[in-house]
């Protein structure tokens, strides 16, 4: 049995293996792809093609796939195998070409209206800053996908478009600060995982949680999280046993899995892995997510990833944690021991809260999904307001700095144990709020909205565009600055100044901000057609066309696309409910009800002095109950056959939002009551005790 550094990455076409496997001038070339993005010719192209390939075949590969991220919202792929025929025999074969460029047949893959069905063509181009990886025989190579006619169609080209933007308006800025030796900048990021983990036949008896990914009806157990005594708590030996074998895997594949604990609502748990690129961050996210459910299947379990499976328990997010660094290995969001003296952190800051006020909305609408409406602006974290959270010793800063007043750093303070045995240590520089949505977290922010199957590139592309505009216009207005620090410094405290409104350190969970936040004019969108409306503002429009990351008719397409998969996924969670309600839970009901008056009746057969009372009562509330629900149900059968009447996405997605969507949680409520009150033998589905806890 090796141990873990041993194996880690052996399924990996990594840096190391490279090396080893190419000749010199190939790899100083393909080096000089991944770190400046230089173009590859063809030649070297080919060369790392044949020693991919042959170190594939060591591994037993007999295939390759170009990986790609389409507007599905799940990763794509398919499989080419590497058999070539020479007369009758076969040899194995992989061209530069067919490393580079992929053709697979788009006309399946949302478009937005970009292309008709009949022009399918589609491309996919190798990205070689993130390395290939062997999975299940078959040799995965990242790469980005665009249409015949050159429209980008997926997530990872504006991801990388977006890298590259901010890294050349950061050096542009560090340059005007007289800081030379920088020629590029990375976004780093980190996302925290969550996922819901629960027994694989449980599972399969709830169609809901097979076709939507969240129980559509389920009363709530006597049970909750109330006691908190999961958070933290010591893991289950089969949950462990998956959390040991999930590492296992996510390392093979180079993934840095570091952290695992049990979240907050039972069965619920955590992964965390170290941060990288936002690039490499992305198709190690997806690839996580991806794993995660393989594994579960290995236990005998199904991992949840929808952000709300359980209605009356936490919903599951993804915590983006986002930096800057230099090539000279410098965070550019570290506030360093004097942050007062900082000219350089503090533009940074500046550029970035500047960024979050302007374009909160588009951080919220790149958050917003028909499951992570359920936790946004529902009572549960984070708020569907964005603000952001500095702490108090960068608040204070900021504050010093508008009000030109004098500030002490207290950076590096101690905490005393007071124990003599336990040693003290240093303090964070930031406390932690977790009810903000955009925490500062010591040196990178936390932007904690996303919901928990959320592809992590689309939330990235947007930070790293706006934060790259704003530093664009430092650069320009710094441009011809004859004395740079007294004209930064004013450029931070005008900048601050005028952003002020979005920095709040207070409970965000509190009615008393929703009022505040109003008063401050912040947005707050409660659902993705509310927000997503806001996509195509005109501010918006250009920030994405101006930095060159998307065009206004890609915008456009991604508009349609979401809007349209917001109505599809609510349609069949609509069919869903009325399938259940009606072939199931309604029969259920009505048997259960037959054998209660049955009994009525005998009893009153053998003496009418003998209490029915129980019966009765019960018979009584659940033949009442049963017909709000059958009407109910007649009701939103004819809500969804209406939605067929609106032509545009986004006036048919508003109505499923309140009209299909409000009738659903009507008729929950009146199911889930029922539910209550039928006996366990009669009831079609496993209750949220036999889900959640096993019982
Ligand atoms: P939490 O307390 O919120 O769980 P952790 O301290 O465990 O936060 O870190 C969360 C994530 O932040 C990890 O994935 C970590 O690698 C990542 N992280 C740390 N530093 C950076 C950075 N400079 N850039 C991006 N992500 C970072
Ligand atoms: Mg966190």
């Amino acid at each position: 049995m090796k141990n873990a550094a041993e194996y880690f990455g052996c399924n990996v076409f990594n840096d190391r293996k490279m090396q080893e496997r190419l000749p010199k001038a190939v790899y100083k070339a393909l080096r000089k792809t991944i770190e400046n993005g230089e173009a590859l010719d063809l030649g070297t192209a080919n060369a790392v093609a044949h020693a991919m390939k042959e170190w594939a075949i060591e591994l037993g590969c007999t295939h390759f796939t170009h990986w790609f991220q389409p507007m599905t919202g799940v990763t794509a792929e398919k499989h080419d195998s590497f058999i070539t025929p020479k007369g009758d025999e076969a040899i194995m074969e992989f061209s530069g070409k067919e490393l580079i460029k992929g053709e697979p047949d788009a006309s399946s893959f949302p478009s937005g209206g970009i292309r008709a069905t009949f022009e399918a063509r589609g491309y996919t181009t190798w990205d070689p800053t993130s390395p290939a990886f062997v999975r299940d025989g078959t040799l995965y190579i990242p790469t980005a996908f665009c249409s015949y006619t050159g429209e980008v169609l997926d997530k990872k080209t504006p991801l990388l478009r977006s890298m590259d933007k901010l890294s050349r308006e950061a050096v542009r800025l560090l340059r005007l600060l007289g800081k030379t030796d920088v020629n590029r900048v990375t976004t780093t990021v980190g996302p925290e995982q969550e996922y819901f983990l629960i027994d694989r036949e449980t599972y399969k008896k709830r169609p809901d949680l097979i076709y939507t990914g969240r129980t559509l009806f389920g009363a709530m157990a006597p049970k909750g999280q109330e006691l908190d005594d999961h958070y933290f708590g010591s893991i289950k030996t089969r949950v462990a046993e998956y959390m040991r074998d999930l590492d296992k895997e996510l390392w093979k594949l180079g993934i840095f899995a570091k952290t695992k604990h049990n979240e907050v609502a039972p069965s619920q748990h955590e992964l965390a892995p170290v941060f990288t690129t936002a690039n490499i961050a992305t198709d190690h996210n997806e690839l996580t997510m991806e794993v995660m459910k393989k594994t579960a299947e290995k236990h005998g379990l199904v991992c949840l990833l929808h952000e709300k499976p359980f209605a009356g328990v936490n919903g599951s997010g993804k915590h983006n944690n986002w930096s800057i660094s230099t090539d000279t290995g410098e965070n550019l969001l570290n506030p360093t021991k004097c942050p007062e003296d900082n000219l350089q952190f503090q533009l940074f800051l500046a550029a970035v809260i500047k960024a979050v006020d302007e374009y909160q909305d588009l951080l919220r609408i790149t958050v917003a999904s028909a499951g992570n409406d359920h936790r946004l602006g529902a009572n549960e974290a984070p708020p569907a307001i964005i603000s952001m959270y500095l702490g108090d010793d960068l608040g204070a800063l900021v504050e010093s700095i508008i009000e030109g007043k004098d500030y002490k750093s207290h950076m590096a303070a101690k905490i005393e144990t007071g124990v003599d045995a336990l040693p003290d240590f240093k303090k964070d520089n930031s406390d932690r709020n977790r009810t903000s949505p955009f925490a500062f977290t010591g040196n990178k922010f936390e932007f904690r909205a996303l919901g928990s199957s959320l592809n992590i590139a689309c939330p990235n592309y947007i930070l790293n565009t706006m934060v790259a505009e704003e530093l664009s216009q430092f650069c320009e207005a710094l441009g011809d600055s004859a004395d740079i620090e007294a004209d930064a410094k004013a450029l931070v405290k005008k900048v601050l100044t005028e952003h002020r409104r979005i920095i709040f350190n207070g409970d965000n969970y509190s009615d008393e901000w929703v009022a505040e936040a109003e008063k401050r004019g912040l947005c707050n969108y409660k659902s993705l057609p509310e927000a997503m409306e806001h996509y195509i503002d005109q501010k918006n429009i250009e920030l994405f066309a101006k930095n060159g990351i998307v065009t206004e008719t890609e915008m456009h397409a991604r508009y349609e696309i979401e809007l349209e998969q917001y109505s599809k996924l609510l349609n069949i969670e609509a069919l869903t409910m009325l399938e259940m309600a009606k072939k199931s839970i309604a029969p259920a009901v009505m048997e259960f009800a037959k054998e209660l008056a049955e009994g009525i009746s005998m009893k009153k057969c053998v003496s009418s002095s003998i209490s029915a009372y129980a019966e009765e009562s019960l018979l009584e509330s659940l033949s009442s109950q049963l017909e709000a629900f059958v009407k109910k149900t007649s009701e939103l059968e004819a809500a969804v056959s209406n939605a067929a009447e609106y032509s545009d996405n986004l006036s048919q997605a508003k109505y499923y939002r309140n009209t299909v969507f409000a009738l659903m949680n009507e008729l929950r409520e009146i199911g889930d009551s029922m539910e209550k009150q039928t006996s366990r033998q009669y009831w079609p589905y496993p209750s949220y005790g036999e889900m959640l806890f096993g019982v």
